[in-house]
């Protein structure tokens, strides 16, 4: 763990936003020098995807949220206010919690198009609808022309979950499925923010998967899935860092199994970008006991989000996260400093 650089660091640069080694060091270090971490649950002190707070007749409420600060705003594939709602959808799904309703609070800069807002809110509408959850409450307002770059939208969402499912409970074993293509959402977004033109249309990935991973977790009743966790900012290789460390286990995966849309390998290739550490909005990497994984790889495959998904390696004694590369070497993934490409979500 990088835990040096910040410390020393007297103001707050990019890098600290970038989902990577350098933010859980501002995490550890600033961001969660908290005294009521936790209410019973599961609390700040497990950086889980949400908090899980236990209610008196049985079962959890999920609580969740996260800002939106993508640039551009809008982007093939979607926009800041889709990524508002699948965001925060599927960080309630990653602890197998059932979206019900979310908040909406805008901050945008004066001039602002309402046009545009249109827009942005009926993506936000239709984002929810998929997954059967309301935006409930909301909060508005707005900063002199400069004092923000168009718009910041921040959701908080709830749902509920009888048991939830950790992003820790990797054991010796299990196998690990990614529910579709990897590196979609960064590599289309900064190939749109910095205007580079290929070939085919680079997409970004952005939904809300809750039917996919509802599907999973139908499938490998009452416990088979033992962890979860959503690759957004640092991508996969982020997410399996912590995965590992944090169930005290290895995960090795096998680099010909990982599904990769050739164009966004292309792309990546030509911007010299590592598509396993750049953000995917519409991904779940998944651990699932060995007996169940044909099941559940099934299961998620017949969801309209999951027909890509592969199972792309296997949990065993050890630590950190291993490649096996499709010419037969070995090399580890390391949790990269910060996503390579900034403001993606
Ligand atoms: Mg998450």
């Amino acid at each position: 763990m990088h835990t040096d650089p910040h410390v020393r660091d007297k103001t707050i640069n990019l890098l600290h936003g970038a989902g990577g080694e350098l933010m859980n060091a501002l995490i550890a270090d600033v961001l969660t020098r908290i005294t009521n971490k936790n209410a019973g649950g599961i609390g700040l002190e497990s950086l889980d995807d949400g908090a899980a707070i236990p209610l008196t007749h049985g079962g959890y409420l999920v609580l969740t949220t996260d800002t939106h600060v993508v640039k551009p705003i809008f982007f093939p594939g979607g926009d800041i206010g889709r990524i508002a709602v699948s965001g925060t959808v599927n960080d309630l799904a990653m602890m197998g919690a059932a979206p019900v309703a979310l908040t909406s609070a805008i901050v945008l800069e004066d001039g602002f198009s309402m046009d545009a807002l249109r827009v942005i809110i009926a993506s936000m509408d239709a984002a929810t609808k998929e997954v059967d959850a309301a935006i409930v409450t909301g909060d508005t307002k707005v900063v002199e022309k400069g004092a923000l770059d168009q718009v910041i939208i921040n959701t908080a969402g709830i749902g509920f979950v009888e048991k939830p499912v950790r992003d820790c409970g990797l054991r010796p074993g299990d196998k690990l499925i990614v529910t579709g293509t990897v590196g979609d959402h960064g590599i289309a977004v900064l190939a749109k923010r910095e205007d580079f033109k290929f070939r085919t249309e680079l997409r970004s990935d952005v939904a809300p998967i809750w039917r996919t991973i509802k599907a999973a977790l139908d499938a490998a009743k009452p416990d088979g899935i033992t962890a979860m966790k959503d690759p957004t900012r640092g991508g996969v290789a982020s997410a399996l860092n912590e995965m590992a460390r944090k169930s005290g286990v290895e995960i090795v995966i096998n680099e010909e199994a990982i599904p990769i849309n050739p164009a966004i390998r292309a792309a990546a290739e030509m911007l010299g970008i590592d598509v396993l550490a750049v953000a995917n909005e519409g991904k779940a990497l998944i651990g699932v006991q060995a007996e169940h994984a044909k099941r559940v790889l099934a299961a998620i495959k017949g969801t309209p989000y999951g027909r890509d998904a592969a199972v792309i390696g296997e949990v065993t004694d050890g630590e950190r996260v291993l490649l096996r590369t499709a010419i037969g070497g070995t090399r580890f993934i390391d949790a990269p400093l910060g996503d390579p490409v900034p403001r993606v979500c």
